[in-house]
């Protein structure tokens, strides 16, 4: 039987993975995305993990990967569906059928991306609606956008796009933002760029592809593209009933990691916690594979 049992390969699952390897803990990973390392692909520029500025958000995860396969983690890839715990510790379904069994559980699968819930969002989706700045931002070089949210993932995207945009409309629902004030400057120092405050999106139209994102007080914005950066959601539907959730679905556990459940650690987004960065996520890891550690010292 395995001692540890990581679900996700973001930096939380990755970290986790190297601090349970150099413990001479026996380790299998798995991950829903084949050579995944979460959401940090996404990201155009990750300024704030120390050592590292400037580093691209894509080659930092596959820094992160690397470690993990140099010490020898080994990965599989598949969905967990189902956890149980028995005498020895716990068994996992995966959604193949395949069960897995582990002393120890780390659960770092991180969250999703939240959509508006607007007519038209699902129908563009890939034809003019996207989630992702980074991966898709090319496509609309010399066109108009809107990114939607006041966080800083809404500002980074605004940020990047306004780079290769004609236009971008940044729209948020309230004046103020939620993200890094240093981030506000820059967008307001940009001519291409235009707030639209206490703008709430009502319907994204158009005939083969996005031709206007219409808000709820009236206004039209006509764009090519409408990037939707409103916030992720934790992936804890398949532990919802294992582990205690918070009101926002994020799973009630310290630094440690520990959950009030034997043997079940969390890691990473996943968590209940102040601040959610790639930083938070690799203390995370380390924190959980030596908690999932202790444990197994004293069973
Ligand atoms: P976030 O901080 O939760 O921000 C989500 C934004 O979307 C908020 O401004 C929110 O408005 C808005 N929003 C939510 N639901 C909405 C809806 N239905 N319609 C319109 N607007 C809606 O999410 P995030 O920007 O993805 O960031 C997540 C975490 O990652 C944060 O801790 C962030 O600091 C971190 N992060 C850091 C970096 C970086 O440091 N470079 C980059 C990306 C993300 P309200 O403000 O009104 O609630």
């Amino acid at each position: 039987m395995l001692d540890v049992i990581i679900i996700g390969s973001g930096p939380a699952g990755l970290s986790a993975a190297v601090y349970s390897k150099r413990a001479n803990l026996n380790v299998l990973v798995v991950e829903k995305v084949y050579f995944g390392t979460g959401q940090i692909a996404e990201s155009h520029q990750v300024d704030n993990y120390l050592g590292l500025l400037g580093m691209n958000g894509y080659d930092l995860g596959e820094k992160f990967r690397d470690h993990a396969v140099q010490l020898g983690v080994e990965f599989k890839n598949g969905e967990a569906e189902h956890f149980e715990a028995f005498e020895d510790g716990w068994k996992i379904q995966l959604k193949s059928g395949e069960v897995l069994e582990t002393r120890t559980v780390i659960y770092a699968a991180g969250a999703i991306h939240r959509h508006l819930g607007i007519p038209g969002e699902q129908d563009y989706t890939g034809k003019g609606v996207s989630y992702c700045a980074t991966c898709d931002g090319a496509f609309y070089r010399g066109k108009n956008v809107a990114v939607i949210g006041g966080g800083d993932t809404a500002l980074d995207d605004a940020l990047l796009l306004s780079d290769m945009c004609n236009k971008v409309y940044l729209v948020h629902r309230r004046n103020e933002f939620r993200g890094s004030a240093s981030t506000v400057e820059r967008l307001q120092a940009k001519e291409n760029v235009e707030f639209v405050l206490e703008a709430k999106p009502s319907a994204i139209i158009g005939t083969d592809m996005v031709e206007r994102l219409e808000l709820e007080d009236g206004r039209t914005l006509e764009v090519d593209g409408v990037f939707v950066a409103v916030g992720m959601v934790p992936m804890t539907n398949p532990v919802k009933d294992v582990v205690e959730l918070d009101t926002n679905g994020y799973i009630v556990a310290g630094e440690t990691g520990k959950t009030a459940v034997n043997g079940f650690f969390v890691a990473g987004d996943i968590r209940t916690k102040g601040l959610r960065q790639v930083v938070t996520a690799v203390s995370d890891g380390a924190n959980a594979a030596t908690s999932a550690e202790q444990y197994i010292r004293q069973q």
